[in-house]
């Protein structure tokens, strides 16, 4: 049986990731669009998979908010987005129409979940949440099988956490909430609390110990809520040496033994993980994503 040739498309705030294959060992083409305006950065993906005939369906993981209803007419869309140029763009359904193949379409976030979930650390999971912590954060995942989304997706980086004036006067940069889980503790916030990238960060920096505090509540909110199997803990700010098994130390922490799992214990170096598939999670769930559309046509 011939392999199924098909496209993904991680659509970022900076830049579009697009690759033509069928899986990790598979990788046949690929191109980075930078993000411009919709017209110049859909029509350069167009140009691309338009290149590749024998693709025969396209998955797309698109930062947001999107609209993942499929009985919805802006299905496929950027819906509120606050990125100029980019509010109520028809991503999906313009990609679709100008290949003409089916298109599967998702949160960057839960494409990367899904990825992880076929190829990565989260193999075998039925309920295991995919957080990243960049620019900004987001997250999704899988609950009992099938990908979170409910009445919109989650807005895991916008999920409120204790934020102790006293200890940390910052009043975050969410342009919506101010000091939510994103406006303290992404790599904006870490920006604009000390005018140093988080790359450049120097690692005993005090502002780590606030990050590993503010992402432990934010996992231990997900623990709580969720009840997730694993955490799989991507995007850039994580990869800080030491970073992950302060957050580990910290969710043991805060969760001060109640919930009786090993996981949460002594297990915790396998429950709160990196991503196996690193940066190609977004990209490689994104032809799953396809693949699904392939199917369901
Ligand atoms: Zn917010």
């Amino acid at each position: 049986m011939p392999m199924t040739m098909l496209g993904g498309v991680e659509a970022g705030g900076s830049k579009w990731v697009c690759a033509v294959g069928s899986g990790p060992e598979d990788i046949r083409a690929t191109r980075v669009v930078p993000t411009t305006t919709p017209d110049e950065t859909i029509g350069q993906v167009s140009e691309f998979f338009a290149a590749h005939r024998d693709v025969e369906a396209l998955g797309i993981g698109s930062f947001g908010p999107v609209d993942v209803d499929p009985a919805s007419p802006t299905w496929g869309f950027i819906t509120s987005t606050p990125k100029p140029g980019w509010a109520d763009v028809d991503v999906a359904p313009r990609l679709g129409a100008a290949l003409g193949i089916p298109v599967g379409f998702d949160t960057d976030v839960n494409a990367a979940a899904i990825g992880e979930r076929r190829w990565g650390a989260a193999a075998g999971l039925d309920t295991f949440c995919y957080v990243t912590v960049g620019t900004g954060i987001g997250g999704g995942g899988f609950v009992n099988g099938g990908l979170m989304h409910g009445l919109l997706h989650p807005e895991i980086g916008h999920m409120r956490v204790p934020h102790d004036r006293a200890r940390d006067p910052f009043d975050g940069v969410c342009p919506y909430h101010g000091d939510c889980l994103e406006g303290l503790a992404s790599g904006q916030a870490i920006w604009a609390r000390t005018g140093i990238a988080a790359s450049e960060l120097a690692e005993g920096d005090p502002v780590w110990e606030l990050e590993a505090h503010y992402l432990a509540l934010g996992l231990t909110n997900l623990v709580c809520v969720v009840s997730p199997q694993r955490i799989v803990l991507g995007g850039g700010v994580p990869r800080r040496a030491g970073l992950l098994e302060r957050v580990r130390d910290e969710v043991r922490t805060i969760l001060a033994g109640y919930l009786a799992a090993s996981e949460l214990e002594g297990g915790i170096g396998d429950y709160v993980v990196a991503p196996a598939l690193g940066d190609r999670a977004g990209v490689l769930g994104a032809l799953e994503l396809a693949r699904g559309a392939a199917h369901a046509h």
